[in-house]
């Protein structure tokens, strides 16, 4: 008798009740077929190639107050930090020379003309010493759109801003009810980076509180929605001195194991869905199991960002407790990874900037044209 997961396995296209169902699925061969599957699908569309996006936090200051993380404006026990520009400059080179092919710069959410200038500047500044050679992601937040612009003129050609919920009630739930934490915005928001050109990367945090497995489902709708080239998605993690996170822990009801699962399951399904995109293994998973980007990677996942921020800043950039590798250095943590690459039988796009398939394919028509 066919199992009705091959069945839906074998559909062009999956329904929201089929993505329902899968992540429902409890049976541990049911789940491990499910990665199995979503890995030859990556194998098929992507390949076994894991591409790197050196990550540089450079500050953890931040106009925001999202109840969960652990920068937020009104954190006032985060050390707040900025790193110079000349340690910014030596992680890209130090990525360039590594031959990591990209790297994402990521920070709080600032949103002056010093900060905007700032990055301009820097933009340009990486692509001279690295010849043009090194691709730039950025993970900057809101901005209108002609930061936007600027900073995609100056070279950065990738944008990360994730969704954190495609839900408009549960956004509401988890950050403040103002005009400075609007679900909307940041919708148009990333129809905006689409707009310019850059190659956009969206997510959501698996496992917040209130979060259902339907809310997971329209996630995935939503990545399509927006026609999404990159998916960068992780477990919620308590940060104890967050509103959200005291309210987990007082409780006492978060399943590491199933955030997890649910986290994996999340990464197959929407490799199974959507096919040809980036999808990140990200830090976030191996703060819930020490091989957690591994599994990543075998549940369907082809981009890591291994971290670059100089050591003295790590432990200041605490989105959540336990994050991994904070007291290693750059060079430790491309030893690691690269040994936990090869062990799971992949290889390292090195020098390449590895962009989403995806992105291609919906323009190759403005390309061809060109
Ligand atoms: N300020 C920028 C980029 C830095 S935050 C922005 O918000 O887009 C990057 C991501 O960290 C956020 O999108 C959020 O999904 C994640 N994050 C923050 N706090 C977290 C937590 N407690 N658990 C898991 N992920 C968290
Ligand atoms: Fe700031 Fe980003 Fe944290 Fe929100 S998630 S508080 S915008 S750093």
């Amino acid at each position: 008798m066919i199992k009705k997961i091959d069945t839906i396995l074998t559909k062009d296209k999956m329904s929201r009740d089929d993505l329902i169902y899968l992540l429902k699925l409890t049976s541990r061969d049911d789940i491990q077929y499910l990665y199995d599957r979503a890995y030859a699908v990556k194998e098929q569309y992507v390949g076994k190639v894991a591409y790197y996006r050196g990550l540089i936090e450079f500050s953890n200051k931040c106009r925001k107050n999202c109840l969960y993380c652990g920068i937020r404006r009104d954190n006032k026990r985060a050390i707040r930090f900025d790193m110079t520009r000349d340690e910014i400059l030596q992680m890209a080179y130090f990525a360039y020379e590594n031959q990591y092919g990209s790297v994402t710069l990521q920070s709080g959410e600032r949103t002056d003309e010093k900060f905007i200038d700032y990055v301009e500047k820097l933009i340009w500044e990486i692509k001279r010493i690295t010849k043009g050679e090194l691709g730039i992601t950025l993970s900057l937040g809101e901005q209108d759109k002609n930061a936007y612009q600027r900073w995609f003129n100056a070279g950065a050609h990738r944008y990360l801003l994730r969704i954190e919920t495609s839900n408009p009630t549960l956004y509401g739930k988890l950050h403040p009810q103002d005009d400075n934490h609007s679900w909307q915005k940041r919708v148009d928001c990333l129809r905006e980076l689409g707009k310019i050109g850059y190659q956009v990367g969206t997510g959501v945090m698996i496992g917040s509180p209130g979060q259902t497995i339907e809310d997971l489902a329209d996630d995935i709708l939503f990545y399509e929605k927006i026609d999404a080239d990159m998916i960068g998605m992780g477990p919620y993690i308590v940060h104890h001195d967050t509103p959200l996170g005291q309210t987990v822990m007082q409780a006492n009801n978060y399943d590491k194991h199933q955030h997890m699962e649910l986290s994996l399951k999340m990464i197959a399904i929407t490799r199974l869905y959507l096919k040809d995109v980036n999808i990140a293994a990200t830090t976030a998973l191996q703060a819930l199991n020490p091989v957690g980007r591994e599994l990543g990677l075998k549940a369907g996942a082809n981009i890591l960002m291994p971290v670059l921020t100089v050591s003295q800043h790590r432990s200041k950039y605490m989105l959540y407790d336990n994050k991994p590798c904070i007291d290693d250095n750059a060079a430790q943590c491309r030893d690691c990874l690269a040994g936990r690459i090869a062990g799971i039988g992949e290889t390292i796009g090195y020098a390449k900037w590895g962009d989403a398939k995806h992105y291609f394919k919906k323009n190759a028509a403005i390309f061809k044209t060109k």
